[in-house]
């Protein structure tokens, strides 16, 4: 596939200042924010394109080898360290800081043990799936869950550093996290910075380490949480616990739980938004005389009264009894879908009743406007 053109991937001008790349590259990554754009490959190809833009444009030295010779100044695993594309860790882990003090983000969240170059690593998130069924989704429910997790190491307070020692400088990368390495292209020399081997970015190294957690400040164990789920949810929705992730190594920042939300079938009951849907299906005689009939609804059983003469097709639509959205405004219907059950067989003397029913003209169909043709049920069903 060609490579676009990085001005254009950043919507730029080639004479775009370090300012105004900058600020483009936030605007690009922001609307493909893999947490914005949740499984959309398309996004998340947008959203790498964009950072290799960013990296080369960004850097007064590769954007003057590119714009003298485009992409064929990184081709063959040329300068730009990317010849196999950056990974969504690279992105995060060298850009992490454009989303710093940008709301909505909490963080870089989802490519766990990234380092932050400063020297702050963030412990990774958690994906946990609680299944909820139609009543817990109609009532919010606070669940327990089990996980095991990474947290922080009681014995050295997750420093890593065996109590009573200290941290010491790297003396590698003497205490910036990173390293610079010179690589001879056929352009010449370029730099490109990594992250320091020696202290995986933190830019400090323990001289004993803590027994317990092996000088890794963190430990593993079980660990209940509990999860306060919003009344409305949906499958498929994430619930985000900020810092219930798991530690980071040696003090760092934790990572977040995300809960996904599985919906359990309802036997009876179809969900469609915030509405629910009961299909009822009615005898010929207690549609034509009336009856009270039960209903399933969210809290269990519940009685209603079906007028005689109920046509099959019509909707009843029992206002608030559905399911509350989830911004908490509001709450759905239960429709019920009036069915009349037609007997495949019956014996002599009922065939005896129906024959006489059809030469009474009572029997004639005749709808009038007000029953329910196919477009009114539709314009019931949608109001
Ligand atoms: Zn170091
Ligand atoms: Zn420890």
């Amino acid at each position: 596939m060609a490579k676009k053109d990085y001005y254009k991937v950043l919507e730029v001008t080639r004479d775009a200042s370090q300012e105004e790349i900058k600020k483009a590259y936030r605007k690009q990554a922001l609307k493909y924010h893999p947490d914005k754009n949740q499984g959309d490959s398309a996004a998340e190809e947008n959203f790498k394109e964009a950072a290799e833009a960013y990296e080369v444009l960004s850097d007064a030295q590769k954007r003057n080898k590119y714009d003298q010779f485009g992409h064929a100044a990184f081709e063959n695993g040329g300068a730009g360290g990317f010849g196999g594309g950056m990974t969504m860790d690279d992105i995060f882990s060298q850009f992490g800081d454009i989303f710093g003090g940008f709301g909505g983000f909490g963080g870089f969240g989802g490519f766990g043990g990234s380092s932050r170059g400063g020297g702050v690593t963030r412990g990774s998130n958690l994906r946990v799936k609680v299944t909820l069924n139609l009543l817990e989704v109609a009532e919010g429910v606070e669940k327990k869950i089990k996980v095991k997790k990474y947290n922080a190491c009681g014995a050295c307070n997750g420093s890593g550093a065996k109590h009573g020692t200290a941290k010491n400088t790297c003396s590698t990368c003497h205490g910036s996290g990173q390293v610079t390495r010179v690589t001879n292209t056929f352009l010449g020399q370029m730099q490109t910075a990594s992250v320091c081997p020696t202290c995986h970015g933190e830019g400090t190294t323990i001289s004993e380490k803590c027994e317990a957690c092996y000088g890794e400040g963190i430990v593993k164990a079980d660990e209940v949480i509990k999860i306060n789920i919003p009344a409305g949810v949906a499958e498929g929705m994430q619930v985000k616990m900020g810092g219930k992730g798991n530690s980071a190594r040696r003090g760092g920042i934790s990572g977040d739980l995300l809960v996904i939300i599985q919906e359990e079938k309802h036997p009876q009951l179809t969900r469609d938004g915030s509405d629910l849907i009961y299909n009822l299906y009615l005898s010929i005689p207690q549609a034509t005389l009336g009856a009270t009939v039960e209903i399933p609804t969210v809290e269990g059983k519940a009685k209603i009264k079906i007028e005689g003469g109920t046509q099959p097709g019509r909707i009843l639509r029992l206002r608030g009894k559905g399911v509350p959205e989830v911004n908490g405004y509001g709450r759905g219907d239960l429709l019920v879908q009036i069915n009349v059950w037609i007997p495949k067989s019956m014996d002599k003397e009922e065939r005896r009743i129906f024959e006489k029913m059809e030469q009474s003209d009572t029997f004639t169909p005749r709808p009038d406007k007000s029953e329910n043709g196919f477009f009114n049920r539709m314009k019931n069903f949608f109001e």
